[in-house]
């Protein structure tokens, strides 16, 4: 079962489980120690506030001989590390590097480090297979071993990019999909990508901010059959989460409510959940049988403790939120949400609140709620 990293404590402990090379690129550091020059001070604010986005977009503006610093060379390598494009980030690293700049001091980590990160990436990556353009622009890069599994899925990401349109548009972000048949190594590329171990069983795949992760064999030893809907579903689900993530910013998983997150990437996945849409509802009716409902607060910032139902409440909810409407309504509702929150975004753009979908849906199940 896919599942996304939403909430803050989750990470924070995860970051406590970090590696020697995640250690590089941990996004719980200490402040900044070491001051910079004044024009740089607002980019480093930024990139202490976890705001990369931001910073990188800082550096455009800055003038040439500011930009070409070893100081702002770092923290647009820094930068991009962190929304997980290790190989541009690299020019910015060894630019640093060169200028023997060392970093913000205290935890901060140096150049070099951060190169070490960069290396073991590009090095433990699966070998490229080839771009998929959405117009000129390049939508999809795929990463993966060529396997029986990958052969199926990568024949069904030009309808992925299709379905992305039809609620993005054109102006795709370019997402590098990872694929692994190999759970350990997906497991190394992993803590080092995101700076994290993989905490939950079920977890055979993330998407995030520009990746896509999946592996084709599951911790338990067990594959996803190639040649499968679900593993379609899996793979667009975690697509789903990539593009939200990327187009919302980097805030996004710090304060997505947990049913909306892994519901809308379940939204993107749509033409693939039928089965998973049943297997939902024949859940939800078991646990009717035995105990209550989870609560609405469970479903916002605890899905990941109860997952079997929490992701069938969050798939049912955001379906309920989507149905009729055209699948553009993802992207006006990130926009506003953006602007104005996830909650007030809801009533705005679907007129309803959260706690009204969630008791909806629980009364399909729990005629007495
Ligand atoms: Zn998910």
């Amino acid at each position: 079962m896919p599942v996304n990293f939403g909430d803050l404590t989750a990470r924070a402990q995860m970051c406590v489980q970090r590696n020697v090379l995640a250690l590089a690129v941990c996004s719980f550091m200490a402040g900044p120690v070491l001051a910079v020059s004044s024009s740089l001070e607002p980019l480093q604010t930024s990139l202490y506030k976890a705001h990369y986005a931001i910073a990188i977009e800082q550096y455009a503006r800055l003038p040439d001989v500011e930009r070409s610093s070893p100081e702002a060379s770092y923290i647009k390598g820094y930068a991009l590390l962190q929304r997980h494009q290790f190989e541009q980030a690299r020019p910015y690293l060894e630019a640093a590097h060169r200028g023997s700049y060392e970093g913000f001091g205290g935890n901060w980590p140096s150049p070099a480090v951060l190169l070490q990160s960069v290396n073991y990436l590009q090095r433990s990556r699966p070998p490229f297979v080839c771009d998929y353009l959405d117009g000129r622009a390049v939508a999809v890069r795929l990463y993966a071993k060529p396997t029986p599994w990958t052969k199926h899925v990568s024949a069904a990401i030009p309808r992925f990019i299709e379905r992305a349109e039809s609620i993005f548009g054109k102006d795709l972000p370019t997402i590098s999909f990872y694929f692994f048949d190999n759970y350990a190594d997906f497991g190394h590329f992993f803590e080092s990508l995101f700076s994290q171990s993989i905490v939950h069983m079920w977890q055979d795949g993330t998407g995030n901010t520009n990746v896509v992760t999946f592996c084709e064999t599951s911790k338990d030893g067990t594959r996803h059959a190639p040649g499968s809907d679900w593993s379609l579903a899996c793979v667009l689900h975690e697509y789903g989460h990539a593009l939200c993530t990327t187009y919302f910013g980097d805030d996004y998983l710090r304060i997505v409510p947990n049913w909306l997150n892994e519901g809308m990437a379940d939204g993107i996945a749509l033409p693939y959940m039928q089965p998973s849409i049943e297997s939902a509802e024949r859940q939800l009716k078991q646990r009717a049988e035995k105990q209550g409902p989870p609560s609405y607060e469970d479903l916002c910032t605890g899905l990941y403790r109860d997952p079997e139902s929490g992701y069938a409440f969050a798939r049912l909810m955001c379906l309920e939120l989507l149905k009729g409407k055209d699948p553009s309504v993802i992207r006006t509702y990130l926009a506003q949400a953006k602007a104005n929150g996830f909650e007030p975004a809801l009533i705005s753009t679907f007129g309803v609140r959260g706690s009204d979908v969630y008791r909806s849906v629980a009364r399909r199940f729990w005629p007495n709620f």
